[in-house]
């Protein structure tokens, strides 16, 4: 403890947001340490002036949550702290589309002018476009040869994922017969 007489505020007890002070725990650079317990459990030593003036509100566990729900509110995870269906989709859509031409999907995407549209670089634009991702689908570009943007995706369940691949197969092997055609009476 300090020397008797000397001008000490004792914090013993006292309460600050998650903290809880439990004993005096030495002197530094002419402040107090104090070992405080925080509501989660864990134990650290906070100096007087953190305790004081609010820096320091708890070990780490409030603004840990802090983030935690505005992660949620903003969509971006769910209750569970995982990602949310819709921002996985929104990552991997912006993975594939902006990968460096080294990898051979990212060349052939920036080759066919694959890309995410302005707007939908932000994923808060995204999900208000989209809207939630119903169970069972994925992100989905009705015309595979075109980019991501509200007109041309949809939320899609893996057989019309099929389908759509399939019906734009046709349309390229349709343009390809019909351009044959055209050489022909050129
Ligand atoms: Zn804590």
């Amino acid at each position: 403890m300090p020397a008797p007489g000397s001008l000490f505020n004792d914090l013993t007890g006292r309460v600050f947001d998650r903290w809880t002070v439990r004993k005096f725990s030495g002197r530094k650079n002419r402040r107090s340490l104090w070992e405080c317990v925080c509501r989660c459990g864990s134990i650290k030593i906070v100096s007087d002036s953190n305790l004081l003036s609010g820096k320091s509100r708890s070990c780490g566990c409030l603004k840990r949550e802090l983030q935690r729900s505005r992660s949620v509110r903003s969509g971006r995870r769910s209750n569970s702290g995982a990602r949310s269906p819709e921002y996985e989709s929104w990552t991997s859509m912006i993975a594939r589309a902006t990968t460096k031409n080294n990898d051979r999907r990212g060349l052939d995407y920036a080759l066919r002018g694959i890309s995410v549209c302005e707007r939908w670089r932000s994923f808060d634009n995204f999900l208000a476009d989209m809207g939630k991702r119903p169970l069972g689908t994925s992100l989905e570009r009705k015309n595979n040869n075109l980019g991501y943007c509200l007109s041309n995706c949809k939320w899609a369940t893996a057989s019309e994922q099929v389908k759509n691949r399939r019906s734009s197969q046709q349309v390229a092997r349709d343009r390809a017969v019909s351009m044959k055609k055209a050489a022909r009476k050129g």
